[in-house]
């Protein structure tokens, strides 16, 4: 039997986790069922709950309950939970880690490994941010697809060679869709656009912002401040939203919604429909430009499959109907097929055989900086190295260079998306190659940019002069790598350490499988966080200008070694960190 590798679909509204087998997928329920809100919440003792129980207790405990995380990912930013905060990847942990127990459970074994979904349009931060909310609750993300990806993967054993499909999802918080091809047995994703803050979500805010307004006229009352008022209108315009994807018009009773006044609404489809127009307007938008960067019209679409709960919107259907002629379908059901589609990629790195490999994309482009100028003006503008929609794993190189004679450093600056200017894209990074040797103006300098399966950027830089190069890293891990201590620190008050509830009895300790590190790591961590930290303080001294660059590139290699997890290595550059500061310290 291959090894488990599990595929989590981690929704901003619903989660799901599924096996996939040689001949079969599992979707794995979860408390009983095969959807799980992605809802965090401490009851009323303070202990940590996940799921449905979190969602019950939405309205009557907002303070104690988060919904939605998914749409912070990626932002530096914490969320209340009780009285004590939390990051984005420290409230999806609890997710996660809950889809792993209740899964160690119905499968009567360790889950160690996933593959974890993320909308085609999540940027680099918000990619790692998921990985990592992965580490903290004792998995190893062995890769992260696209969620349109995996939804062709799902669909990809049973479609004829050449199709074409577009893959419309339409979730709780985001929106992406994708133009996928099979060609000999190889799912390729030509082209993915999206929005990540466009979903169900917001046509339920439509509805609750209509109720206010429709309380306001009826009893002069303004429901705007009341939070927990506005959770109760949501929860249940949420559940009038659904019904009106079956029937034509909805009645809405809340009885004493402001503790004196009943809320009564008739909700018809038909003004529901044109409130959300404009948001599905947006969605068509992105349907056209990625059909646009595939070089395909409408016509060329053989299969459109719809994904995410919100699908099941009548409009959505009609849309792609009338504006655009394409008939969408549903033979794998919308809130499963994404976890269904990651499990099958998780079969195929375990080894499993499957007719279908995937080929990925990137969504965005990415882009270094230079000072050139374009239509007359002079300035910082985006030097692009991966464009948009190239193929995954991705290499490639460009060439910048300096600006004046002698010029004794360059700063390098990473930038994802598709405008020229800098600062209408998202800014990824940036660092600085120091000690480029003296050379005149318009000295070569490469930029090499390396993304991964998983959508991940490495950045190195080489100085190309007489054939001396200096290499550097841009290392945006190993800020979260110091972070992923912390952040063990403030979940273990409520989930203990992670993974060690995890193992079924008569299993053996999972040792580092899962995340954890061994002691003599957390030791050679402990050494180069405190020799980073004299060595830092020095530099703030008047050293030599060699001594300084040693101290720089041993910092830089070890922070890619703890980036690697590559201990010996790491090992290596304490010492010599060590021995350095032993020379130039007092
Ligand atoms: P997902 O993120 O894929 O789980 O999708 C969740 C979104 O789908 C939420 O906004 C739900 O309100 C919405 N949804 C679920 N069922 C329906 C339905 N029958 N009609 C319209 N929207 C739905």
């Amino acid at each position: 039997m291959s090894e488990l590798i599990v595929g989590i679909d981690l929704g901003t509204t619903n989660s799901e986790l599924a096996v996939s087998f040689d001949d079969k997928v599992q979707v794995v329920p979860i408390h009983g069922h095969p959807i799980m809100p992605s809802c965090v919440g401490l009851d009323l003792s303070g202990k940590l709950i996940v799921g449905q129980a979190a969602k019950n207790q939405l309205v009557a405990a907002p303070e104690h309950t988060v919904l939605s995380i998914k749409r912070r990912m990626g932002e530096e930013t914490k969320v209340r939970l009780g009285e004590k905060e939390f990051s984005p990847e420290e409230i999806s942990s609890f997710i996660l880690r809950e889809l792993k127990l209740e899964g160690e459970k119905q499968l009567g074994q360790p889950i160690r490994k996933a593959v974890i979904t993320v909308p085609a349009f999540f940027n680099e931060r918000q990619r790692k941010a998921t990985q990592i909310a992965g580490e903290l609750a004792g998995l190893e993300v062995v890769r992260i697809i696209n969620e349109p990806t995996a939804a062709a993967m799902a669909y990809g054993a049973g479609v004829a060679e050449g199709e074409r499909m577009l893959v419309y999802d339409l979730g709780g918080g985001t929106f992406d869709v994708s133009v996928v091809v099979v060609e000999q047995g190889v799912v390729e994703v030509k082209a993915s656009h999206g929005d990540t803050h466009l979903g169900g979500d917001d046509f339920d805010q439509l509805l609750v912002d209509y109720a206010v307004l429709e309380f306001k006229r009826q009893h002069n009352i303004d429901l705007i401040q009341d939070l927990k008022t506005l959770r109760r209108l949501k929860v249940v315009l949420e559940r009038a939203k659904r019904t009106l994807s079956d029937e034509p018009f909805v009645k809405v009773r809340e009885e004493y919604l402001d503790g004196q006044h009943h809320l009564e609404l008739e909700l018809l489809r038909e003004a529901y429909e044109r409130m959300i127009l404009p948001l599905l307007e947006r969605t068509l938008t992105c349907v056209h430009q990625s059909l646009t960067d595939a070089r395909l019209g409408p016509k060329d679409i053989q299969k459109v499959m719809l994904v995410g709960g919100a699908t099941r919107t009548p409009l959505v259907q009609r849309l792609l109907q009338e504006r655009l002629r394409l008939d969408p379908r549903f033979e794998i059901d919308p809130d499963l097929i994404v976890a269904m589609g990651a499990s099958i990629q998780g079969g195929v790195i375990a080894g499993q055989q499957r007719h279908s490999i995937l080929v990925d994309i990137t969504p965005h482009t990415y882009s270094t900086t230079a000072l050139s100028t374009r239509n007359g003006e002079e300035g910082l503008f985006c030097v692009p190295i991966l464009p948009r929609n190239t193929p995954l794993p991705a290499s490639k190189s460009e060439m910048v260079y300096t600006l004046y004679d002698n010029q004794p450093s360059a700063k390098v600056e990473v930038h994802q998306g598709e405008s020229e200017r800098p600062e209408q894209n998202t800014f990824i990074g940036d660092f600085l190659v120091e000690g480029l040797s003296q050379a005149p103006e318009g000295n070569p300098i490469v930029i090499h940019f390396d993304l991964d399966l998983n959508g991940i950027l490495k950045v190195t830089a080489t100085e190309k002069v007489t054939g001396l190069a200096k290499t550097v890293a841009l290392d945006t891990k190993g800020q979260h790598v110091l972070n992923l201590d912390e952040a063990r620190r403030n979940i273990a008050s409520l989930v203990g350490e992670p993974g060690a509830e995890s193992v079924p009895a008569g299993e053996a300790a999972p040792g580092n499988g899962n995340g954890d590190l061994q002691a003599d790591e957390e030791e050679l961590l402990t050494s180069a966080k405190e020799l980073r930290k004299r060595a830092e303080a020095l530099l703030q001294k008047s050293i030599g200008e060699e001594d300084a660059i040693e101290i720089r590139e041993i910092i830089h290699a070890s922070a890619v070694a703890i980036k690697d997890s590559n201990w010996d290595a790491l090992e290596e550059k304490n010492e010599a960190l060590s021995d350095l500061l032993f020379y130039l310290e007092d």
